[in-house]
Parts: structure tokens; sequence; C-alpha cells
């Protein structure tokens, strides 16, 4: 068939989270779903804030419904970009204007459209491991390479010496995610730092603009009082891929933003870059409905607690059978060593018990599980016999 094999190979390989998914709903079909311990998806299990209802209630009873479910412009409405940039501002002291703020569906559609809008063919992008697997496809589709930077394995904290070597005259992109998918690890400060003087050093020594890409899903969902530096004020060519996914629990409803920082020396030609690549994509007018919801919810917050109950029950528990758990900072995941071979033999094995973990090979990391707790409490509660009895057959303890 002559269409694009590209995209009909994308398409025809789900990825391996959403396999377990799939297999997970006809398990529970078969055994029933209180049976089956699914731990695969990142879909957020807490309730939307009370203010997210709220503000539908009130924009559908106030606003004329043509305007309200109109087309805003392609780079999202006025007021809402505005409503943005002076939260921004506010939160982080910058100086940010509504014509830095670019709507979107996402993080997923932030980081494709930022990384379209500053890579040319054949340009490298680096990623630090473990990484979310879709950037690979985002980075693909912007016709530049994926490089991969490896951890400190001992914190899982970016190794800037390893950073540093994969920088090349043909990076033009870096991307940063913190709380991390899959690890739950919040980067330091200093690490952060570090990274930002590298990149400073490296732009200079290649005469090239090296842009950094922050992808926040995960900014809020943080336990303790651990800082996420906010990279603006570290990097001036920098540019946060921002998501109401999982900070408003939202992720059907497809809304989040692109800011471009406004102390870059070529904001305004990266910010026509992003309106062009947005274009491009089809990513113009983001809901219009969820546009004002958000500009109206930028201070709720989801309930933490459930998710800091969920992490101390299952790290705790799971640490006492004897597992290897890196303890989350941040995000909703447990990423756990595997005691098998491999992370897939390890995956089987707690599959013949039921439990649904995602092998992390493809994460840039060989020999970890992900375990995804925005679950019920008592789905963590129920499957702990589980994990005991597989921690034994591992002869954990
Ligand atoms: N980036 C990371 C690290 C994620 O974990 C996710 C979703 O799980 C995304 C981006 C995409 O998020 P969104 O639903 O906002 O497109």
């Amino acid at each position: 068939m002559d269409i694009n094999q590209k995209a009909l190979a994308l398409g025809s390989k789900r990825s391996i989270i959403r396999e377990i998914f799939e297999y997970s709903k006809v398990r529970a079909g078969e055994i029933g779903a209180e049976n089956v311990f699914d731990f695969s998806l990142g879909n957020p299990s807490v309730e939307p804030p009370k203010e997210v209802e709220e503000a539908i209630i009130e924009l559908l009873k106030t606003q004329n419904s043509i305007s309200l479910h109109g087309y805003t412009s392609a780079q999202g409405d006025l007021s809402v970009r505005d409503a943005i940039s002076s939260d921004i501002n506010k939160k982080f002291g910058l100086n940010l204007s509504p014509d830095n703020v670019y709507m979107t569906c996402g993080a997923a559609a932030s980081l494709s459209i930022s990384l379209k809008a500053v890579i040319n063919k054949g340009d490298e992008c680096i990623v630090f491991a473990p990484f979310f697997t879709e950037y690979r496809v985002f980075v693909e589709n912007a016709e530049g390479t994926l490089v991969i930077s490896k951890p400190n394995t001992k914190n899982l904290q970016i190794d800037t010496n390893d950073f540093e070597s994969k920088i090349t005259e043909k990076t033009k992109a870096v991307i940063i995610n913190s709380p991390n998918n899959p690890s739950g690890v919040v980067y330091s400060k200093e690490n952060i730092k570090k990274v930002c003087e590298i990149l400073e050093k490296k732009q200079i020594q290649y005469g090239k603009e090296i842009y950094l890409i922050a992808d926040e899903p995960y900014r809020e969902l943080v336990y303790g009082d651990k800082e996420v530096p906010y990279l603006m004020n570290y990097y001036k060519n920098s540019i946060v891929c921002y998501s109401f996914s999982k900070s408003l629990s939202l992720p059907g409803e497809r809304i989040g933003y692109i800011a471009v920082n406004p102390q870059m020396t070529d904001a305004k030609s990266i910010y026509l870059a992003i309106c062009g690549a947005g274009r491009a994509l089809g990513y113009v007018c983001a809901p219009s409905l969820f546009q004002k919801v958000v500009a109206k919810c930028l201070n709720a917050k989801v309930n933490l607690d459930a998710y800091k109950k969920n992490r101390d029950l299952l790290y705790d528990n799971l640490s006492a059978y004897g597992f290897d758990c890196v303890k989350p900072e941040g995000a909703f995941y447990l990423f756990v060593k595997s005691p098998d071979v491999s992370a897939f033999a390890f995956y089987e094995k707690a599959k013949e018990h039921e439990i649904l973990v995602v092998p992390c090979d493809d994460f840039g990391v060989e020999g970890y599980v992900r375990i995804a707790y925005c679950v019920s409490f008592d789905r963590i509660k129920n499957s702990l016999p589980s994990f005991e009895k597989l921690a034994k057959e591992y002869k954990l303890k």
C-alpha cells in the first residue's frame, strides 16, 4: 500500500502501556476487576478540584454559548493567555506577556509543537533516561534524532558528565521532565544549575542556540517541600510545556500550554515558529471551554494527600518485602528494580499474580518496572498479599 509507512508502523505497534491496559480490561472480564491489580496507566485517580466544576457551571450560565464554544484565536484566547502569563509572573518572578503563551492540547501537543518549531532535519535532541517513551515519537516526527543521556545510577538524578559528553554541534534541544515519569524523581536545584551551566558553555563553544524544553505535567505533584526549579529562571533559551492533565485531573480534556521565556534574544521568532508548527500540526485553537475553565483554576489543587497515602503504603510495604524501590518525591509512579534477569521477565512473573506493572526498558534504562499508583487506596491494599507472595518467590527476604 502506498501510504506513509512510518505512520503505518507507528499506528500498528501499540505502546506497551496500552497493551497492558487492554489486557487488563480483558482479564477483568474473566476474573472480575477487583482481582486484577492494574498499575499500568498514569490516569489520575483523584477528582478534579471543586473549582473546576464551579468554573464550568459559571461559564455555562454566564457566557454566550456561541462564543464559549466557538473558535478562539489560533494561539488561544487572549484573556486566557493573559491570566496564564500573569500567573507565571507572580509565581516565578518573570515578565511574560500573553504573546509568550500558546494554548495547546496537553503536554503531548506542547512537546510536538515545540520540537517541530526548533528542530531542523538531522538535529539532535537529548533526553534524560529514564524518559517518557513518546519523546522518541515526537522528536522523530520533527525529523530529529533522539540522544539518550544516562542517569546517575545511585539516585537517578542527571549524570552531568554523561550529559556533557552527549552534546555535539548537532544538539538543538534538551528535554527535562521533573518530577519524572517513570522514576518519580525530582531533579535537585544543583543538578539543574549544572545542566544549565553546561548548556551555556556549549552554546558558546558551538556558537549556536540549544533550547531547553521543560516537560511539566507533574510540576504540582510533589510530596513534602522539595522545590521544583522553574527552568526559565536558570536558562534563557527555555520553553515550558505545561499540562493540566495531572495537576487538575483533566487528562481527557486535552488542555495545556507552551510558555516561551521572554528573556530569549529571539523569543518573538520562537513564538512565531511555535504558532507555525501548531498550525502545521493542526493544533490550533485548543478546546475553547477548557481554556476558559483552566484560566479560572490556576491556583486550584487536586488532593495530593490521596497520592501521598498511596505512595507511602506501596513504597513502605514493597520495601519491607525486599523490593528495591526508588522513593518517589513527585508524580505518581514507583520505580522498582527488577529482581529477575530482565524487567520483562519480572513483568511476566507479576502478571501470574494478577499484578500489572510496566517494564521500562523502552524508557531508556534496563532492569526496572514502573508501578503507577494513581489508583484507589483499596487496590494497593488488596494487592499487597500478592506482592508479598511475589517477593517470596524471588526469595527477597
Ligand atoms: N509528558 C509526560 C512525562 C507524561 O507522563 C505525559 C502523560 O502521561 C505527557 C507528557 C503527556 O501529557 P498530556 O496528557 O498532557 O498530553
